[in-house]
């Protein structure tokens, strides 16, 4: 046993969670009383070291509160994976404005980085393509779409809050807000070195080429061209477009409209999946035929939780866009970290990693889970020891017979269910 002189250095040092995990293992603490032992080592150490009388940010620390004061289970170096569009900088043009986080401000994000676009009733992002597939979801308002297929065929449509658009790598398109208020979107790119102001712009491109060959490549004179911009648009203001069929049929000309649907009415297919707790609707290329990013749309209701999973097949980056909550990443070799998240945020977690989303606010927590891959994959713990012999499970995690019964058989998505 250990002597008066041992304990108070022990006490002294804060090494109690460590040294009770040791007297467990000797045999001295019953692993029943392990648990609560650390729980109150921890209470310990929290109010005595974990104060801090130095300058603090009390407002980001209070925002933060699993950074500033890390749960008993988070452990070890974990890569940063949140970054908030908040701190991101906006650049605004007449027409609206743009914001975008990469791997360049979320260094872990190597698959995907995201923008996100406010358009004025008529404010156009203007025509251009990019290397990298783009994703959308709509957040607010009204929005026209327009793109040609890869036969050069047309197409128009309007898009609302909760719809999406995809446009694949190098296929021209436009969005412009209507009326009455424009709109807000998220645009997912897969390339987490994209960056929304390195793109092939229209009017960048034409002021880039000798007059001269413009001229000639339109049969025109180069008179006619004079007013043409000298430098990119991006994004500008301009009249809120008319009825949308009349655009159709004008784009279309003769050679008739795409039979491609770039567009995905979201709202009128149900849930894939739906508990009391809340539900996930997974858009892939099941339903998205176009679409080689894939997306399940999150709603987490106050108690409820994204329950543990993992993604074998890619990395996942989250948009936040409602409520509040809270996620850790557990990233092997005994390293585990908790980050708190909000409206705006973007958060990201390494292809199979395992983490949660927990709803730590009173109103529903809403997210977008992406990833870099036509087909939608996640495992769920539940399901995992579901499935595997349950003398094989008790064994590792000592439950005795009636618990592993009550386990879920199969894939909640959100519990409790
Ligand atoms: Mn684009
Ligand atoms: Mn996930």
């Amino acid at each position: 046993m250990h002597d008066e002189n041992e304990k108070d250095t022990l006490t002294r040092r804060g090494f109690l969670g460590v040294s009770s995990v040791a007297l467990a293992a000797a045999g001295v603490l019953s692993v029943d009383k392990l648990a609560a032992q650390q729980q109150s080592d921890y209470k310990q150490k929290s109010d005595r070291s974990a104060s801090d009388p130095g300058p603090t940010n009390p407002a980001i620390d209070a925002a933060n509160p699993d950074s500033n004061t890390p749960l008993p289970t988070d452990a070890g170096g974990v890569q940063t994976f949140k970054y908030p569009f908040s701190f991101a900088h906006k650049r605004f043009q007449e027409g609206g404005w743009s914001r975008e986080v990469t791997q360049r401000e979320l260094a872990v994000s190597k698959t995907l980085a995201g923008v996100d676009m406010r358009l004025t009733a008529g404010g156009v992002r203007e025509l251009h393509w990019h290397t990298a597939a783009e994703w959308a979801f709509m957040l607010y308002g009204t929005a026209r779409i327009t793109c040609i297929d890869a036969e050069g065929k047309s197409f128009v449509t309007d898009v609302k809050e909760n719809e999406l658009w995809f446009f694949p790598p190098g296929i021209p398109h436009s969005i412009q807000g209507l009326a009455p208020d424009g709109c807000e979107f998220i645009l997912v790119f897969d390339d987490g070195n994209f960056s929304e102001y390195e793109t092939v712009l229209l009017s960048d491109w034409m002021a880039h080429t000798p007059p001269d060959v413009v001229a000639k490549n339109f049969g025109v004179s180069q008179k006619a061209l004079a007013n043409m911009p000298k430098k990119e648009l991006f994004i500008f203001q301009t009249d809120v477009p008319g009825p949308l069929e009349e655009d159709r049929r004008v784009a279309a000309g003769k050679l008739g409209p795409s039979p491609i649907d770039f567009a995905f009415r979201t709202m009128q297919y149900p849930p894939t999946k739906r508990t009391k707790s809340g539900e996930v609707r997974i858009i892939d290329a099941n339903n998205f035929k176009i679409s080689t990013t894939s997306a399940a749309i999150v709603t987490v209701k106050p108690g409820g939780v994204r329950e543990l999973h993992w993604h074998p097949n890619a990395d996942e980056w989250q948009y936040f866009y409602a409520g509040k909550g809270r996620m850790t990443v557990f990233a092997t070799g005994g390293r585990a970290r908790t980050m708190d998240f909000e409206t705006g945020d973007v958060g990201y977690i390494q292809k199979t990693l395992p983490h949660y989303v927990e709803n730590t606010g009173n109103t529903d927590l809403k997210f977008l889970e992406m990833f870099k891959s036509s087909y939608y994959q996640d495992l769920a713990l539940s399901e995992w020891l579901a499935h595997t012999p349950p003398e094989l499970v008790a064994a590792h995690l000592h439950l005795d017979r009636a618990t592993l019964d009550a386990l879920p058989r199969e894939k909640t998505v959100v519990m409790p269910e």
